[in-house]
């Protein structure tokens, strides 16, 4: 079942987080970052691909130039209709914390391999070709690293 650790995290009746709903593919694939308040504040980077939107929490803001690399680890897939969820999500639940969107738009996929993703971010505070690469930090297997690709 897809989403299945998405739904094991929360407790519907308690958040006013977005159940799970499977959209048909389309060609406007979302692009959204959610500004997340919780215990730590991040930034949760997604991406809609296969019917879920892929996901990674940014510690840092996201870059909007070249030249800066964050570090993104990628997190349980969220339904399509996260991308426009904001709110409070209540104490003592999963990811406990406000939510605001950050930026949103549309993306397009240029390569999308186990250990590489390219895309083209077409937001409002991201714009341009940014690159996601599997690392190894801290031994980590969910970590990546996000930034904008070099434009030459
Ligand atoms: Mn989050």
């Amino acid at each position: 079942m897809i989403l299945e650790e998405y739904m094991s995290k929360r407790d519907f009746t308690k958040t006013s987080e977005p159940e799970p709903e499977i959209k048909e593919a389309g060609k406007n694939l979302i692009y959204v970052i959610q500004k997340h308040q919780a215990r730590n504040l991040h930034w949760d980077l997604r991406l809609e691909r296969e019917g879920v939107l892929k996901s990674w929490a940014v510690p840092k803001e996201p870059p909007a130039r070249e030249g800066v690399k964050r570090l993104a680890v990628a997190v349980e897939d969220h339904p399509i209709g996260y991308a426009s969820f904001e709110g409070t999500i209540p104490e003592g639940e999963y990811g406990a914390g406000t939510v605001e969107i950050w930026d949103k738009g549309s993306y397009t996929s240029e390569k999308w391999k186990e250990n590489e993703i390219i895309i083209d971010i077409q937001g409002e505070k991201l714009n341009g070709k940014y690159v996601l690469i599997k690392t190894r930090f801290k031994g980590s297997k969910n970590s990546w690293l996000l930034f904008k690709k070099k434009s030459k």
